[in-house]
């Protein structure tokens, strides 16, 4: 084997349990990471302590396990990275990069979820409110590996989005995009709902001199009936004794093409199976339809 300078990552949020959509996400970064021969490293993405559910951080990371799924080095958490999200935050608020909003929820109502600039130059202080990050009027495009193309106005589709809430919490935006530069990710391979987080991402790596790094969006798992499985909605947890069948659905969804003769392989099995197999090129770029209720 040769030597890889891949690093990949999962990085769930423990606001609920695993389910087939987060699987799938999952299988993907480490079938990538491990076809390059390369790292994949573990995130714990919890930085909203009030939307955690508790035990989650360590169901998700024994579902992982008993998925047969192992990771380098020691997990990372975003509670104890608070420092280096203060010190750039400062450092982008000193130089009027990022400003300080006292609008109401209620004020915001009839645009649409794109700020409109009202406290752009209203130099309110950083203490108590949300700290938002001034867009430039520019688009930002970036190619994907499975959508392709993307691109999106910052100003006119995003606008001055928010980095830290008035509640002292940090954005996803804006944790992600450091975590990913600090841990040396060259390689993001998540799901497509967060496509459209990517320019906002990209443009903060842009004005922190971060690299970029490369992009591949799962496509998501739509129920027969429309709806995104996600952590809202009827979605179930992984159950343990599905390892085998669920984990040759995910490789399914992702187009890749395990023979029957893998229906009673072990979970371990069937991801050395997906590593060497692993075909980025088959996998679609429209959501997939999944029964949920099957599992
Ligand atoms: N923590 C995010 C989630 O669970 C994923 C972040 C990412 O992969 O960039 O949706
Ligand atoms: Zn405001």
């Amino acid at each position: 084997m040769t030597a890889s300078s891949y690093i990949g990552r999962f990085a769930p949020t423990p606001s609920g349990h695993l389910h087939f959509g987060s699987l799938v996400a999952a299988l993907a970064s480490y079938l990538d990471a491990r076809a390059s021969n390369g790292r994949w490293l573990m995130r714990m993405e919890d930085l909203d302590p009030p939307r955690e559910e508790p035990g989650a951080q360590a169901a998700i990371l024994s579902a992982l396990e008993s998925y047969g799924f192992e990771w380098d080095g020691e997990l990372v958490r975003q509670s104890e990275r608070h420092d280096a999200y203060a010190e750039v935050l400062n450092r982008l608020f000193s130089h009027g990069l990022a400003y300080a909003c006292t609008c109401s929820r209620k004020q915001l109502e009839s645009y649409n979820g794109i700020y409109p600039g009202l406290c752009r130059n209203a130099g309110h202080g950083l203490e108590d409110t949300a700290i938002r990050l001034r867009v430039p009027e520019l688009a930002y495009h970036f190619t994907d590996r499975v959508q392709g193309e993307f691109r999106q106005h910052l100003g006119r589709e995003v606008g001055d989005f928010v980095i830290r809430r008035r509640d002292g919490l940090y954005a996803y935006q804006l944790a992600v995009v450091l975590d990913d530069a600090w841990q040396g990710v060259t390689d993001i391979v998540r799901g497509a709902d967060l496509l459209d987080s990517t320019p906002r991402q990209l443009y903060l790596q842009e004005l922190l001199g971060l690299p970029q790094p490369r992009y591949l969006h799962v496509p998501l798992i739509i129920q027969p009936d429309g709806h995104k499985l996600g952590k809202s909605y009827r979605s179930p947890p992984l159950a343990r004794d599905q390892a085998t069948p669920l984990l040759l659905r995910a490789l399914r969804a992702l187009g890749q093409q395990p023979g029957v003769e893998l229906s009673y392989a072990s979970p371990r099995e069937l991801l050395d199976w997906g590593i060497r197999h692993w075909n980025a090129a088959m996998i679609p770029h429209t959501p997939t339809l999944e029964d949920a209720q099957l599992h």
